[in-house]
Order: C-alpha cells, then structure tokens, then sequence
C-alpha cells in the first residue's frame, strides 16, 4: 500500500468530510469500487479496480489534479469555476454533472435594503469565499464594488459591519432568512461534478477514467429512472407511448395465449407518478408495474 503515484492506478480525490463526502463515497460505493482502508485515513487503497481514494479539502481539489497528484476528483462546480477564475486555466475541467448537492453561488442583501439591479450594488462592501467569481461577475455586470474576501461565516458578516452584503452559497435559503438576508443576483447555478484534466492520461489510467465515467453516468442516469411495464392491445401503443414520461424506445413483445396483447417495458428517465400510471390504464393498459433499477449501461 503506497501514496506515490502509479500509472497504472487511477487516482481521485474527493471531500474527506463536509457536504459532499457522503455523495461522493456513495456514488464511488455503488460504481462498485471498495477500498481497503478507514473512510477517515487520507489515503484508501481500492481493491479490485485498481483505483485509490485520496481524501482532502475540496478547494484543494482541482490544485491537486493540475498537478497531477490526482486524475479524476468530486467537488462543487462552484469549487471548479472559482479556481478557473484564478488561474485563468482550463486545466481542469467538468467531465460529468451528478445531480446532487445543488445550490446557486448567490448575492444577498439585507431584507431592509432596496436592490432592484445589480447597479445597487456600486460602492458597496461584498463579502465572499469566491472573489474571483465575484469579480467576474461584477466586470461582467458593469459594477464596481470592494470584495471582503472570508473563508468562512460570511452570512453573518452585515451584521458585524464588515460587509454591506454577501456573495455566497445558498441551497434552501434558511441561512439567508435565519440573518435577515433575502436573495437578490445568481452569480452561479451549481451541483456536484466530476473534474479532472481534459485530456485522459495516455496509460492504463485512461482506460480506468473511460470505465469509471462510464459506471458513474450509468449511476447517475439510474437513479432517477423506472422500468415501466403493462400489457396493451398492439392497436393502443401509440397512444400508450406518448403517455409514458420521459421514455426511451420500448421493447415490444407478444403476450403468450393472449391474441391481439403485447407486453412492453420502456425506461422512463423520472419519476412515474400514480397520475401516470392512471392514465396509461385509461388508455387500455393493464398488468402495469414500475421497478426501480439498478445498474444500466448505455
Ligand atoms: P472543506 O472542509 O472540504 O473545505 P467546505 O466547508 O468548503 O469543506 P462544504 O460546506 O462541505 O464545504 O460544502 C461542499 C460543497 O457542497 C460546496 O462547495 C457546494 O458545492 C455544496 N453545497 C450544497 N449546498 C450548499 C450550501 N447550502 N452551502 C454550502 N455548500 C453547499
Ligand atoms: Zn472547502
């Protein structure tokens, strides 16, 4: 068991605690990857799949891919645009979006504070962990501002007098409310992400990155999804398909004994709702039944 780098070993950081451990060790748990060592040592030796787990801060993420430390990583598309913005680099880049973890990078005022348009905020003191963001943002928008850069409690940095307002993430908006703040701007709309270098490494580790990315869109695209399944009379299929959500091309076959009945079994990429399910019988569908999957690889 060694941390030096091995090309033949496919290495990929994620968050060792805080919002998106648990996403990213699950979603690498059900790629079907185990590693050898506790969830709370730096370093986690996978067993089978010759890929590793190296465990640190998720700002320390896309560092640590530029250079070339790691080859793949977890973090929030917030994390990656921000050290974009201050490298000026495209080292690293967003492979695949996972549909977790969302929340906006977003500018918010005091509730008593009218803001109407980005220009209120000319002169105004903005505290953030993601100047670079919000500079971007302000150039973009014409408005020149003083950042407070904080790396941490910046909602509560109004009412220090240290800030005139925030620039910072926010999910449900409790937060915001719990400090007498009301959201005002979207700088950036974000949600976990997979990173790594745009170009796969030209060794067995691109090989493995290829497997992996694969597993994990399959991971992602399952979860959501339902294998829809009924019986109709072949002359009601069209009208069954256009009632089934978000379905990709369905599988027809004959029902055996049942003359003029098919049965078919469709995907549907979201949610199937009893609604749905009352509608396709309407429609002349019987036998309806809807399973969740598992694994798909497309
Ligand atoms: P670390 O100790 O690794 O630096 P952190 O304190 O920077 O952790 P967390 O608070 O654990 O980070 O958040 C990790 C990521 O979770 C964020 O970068 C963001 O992408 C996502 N996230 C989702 N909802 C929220 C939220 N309401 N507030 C903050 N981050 C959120
Ligand atoms: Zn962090």
């Amino acid at each position: 068991m060694s941390a030096v780098a091995d090309n033949a070993r496919l290495r990929i950081a994620v968050q060792k605690s805080g919002r998106l451990a648990e996403v990213s060790q699950d979603l690498l748990a059900r790629c079907g990857l185990r590693f050898r060592q506790s969830r709370d040592k730096l370093f986690c030796y996978g067993e089978g799949l010759a890929v590793d787990l190296l465990l640190v801060r998720d700002d320390d993420i896309p560092g640590l891919i530029t250079q070339g430390v790691c080859d793949l990583g977890i973090v929030g598309r917030n994390v990656l645009a921000e050290h974009a913005a201050n490298h000026a680099s495209q080292a690293v880049v967003e492979l695949l979006a996972l549909d977790a973890s969302r929340c906006r990078l977003a500018i918010a005022v005091p509730q008593e504070m009218p803001c109407e348009s980005p220009q209120c905020l000319a002169g105004k003191r903005i505290a953030s962990s993601y100047p670079g963001l919000l500079a971007a943002w302000l150039a973009e928008q014409g408005v020149v501002a003083s950042i407070v850069v904080l790396s941490g409690s910046v909602e509560i940095a109004p009412r220090l007098g240290s800030a005139d307002v925030i620039c910072d993430l926010v999910s449900s908006g409790a937060t915001l409310v719990a400090n007498h703040l009301r959201e005002a701007f979207t700088v950036l709309r974000s949600e976990a992400v997979v990173v790594g270098p745009a170009q796969a490494p030209p060794d067995e580790r691109g090989i493995l990155r290829d497997l992996l990315l694969r597993r994990i869109d399959g991971v992602v695209r399952v979860r959501e999804s339902r294998l829809v399944m009924l019986h109709a009379c072949r002359e009601q299929l069209a009208r069954i398909n256009a009632l089934l959500p978000n379905a990709q091309i369905p599988t027809v076959t004959e029902v055996a004994g049942d003359n003029g009945r098919v049965a078919l079994q469709a995907i549907c990429a979201g949610p199937v709702t009893w609604q749905h399910l009352e509608d396709l019988q309407r429609a002349g569908a019987s036998q309806l039944l809807v399973l969740p999957l598992e694994k798909l690889l497309a």
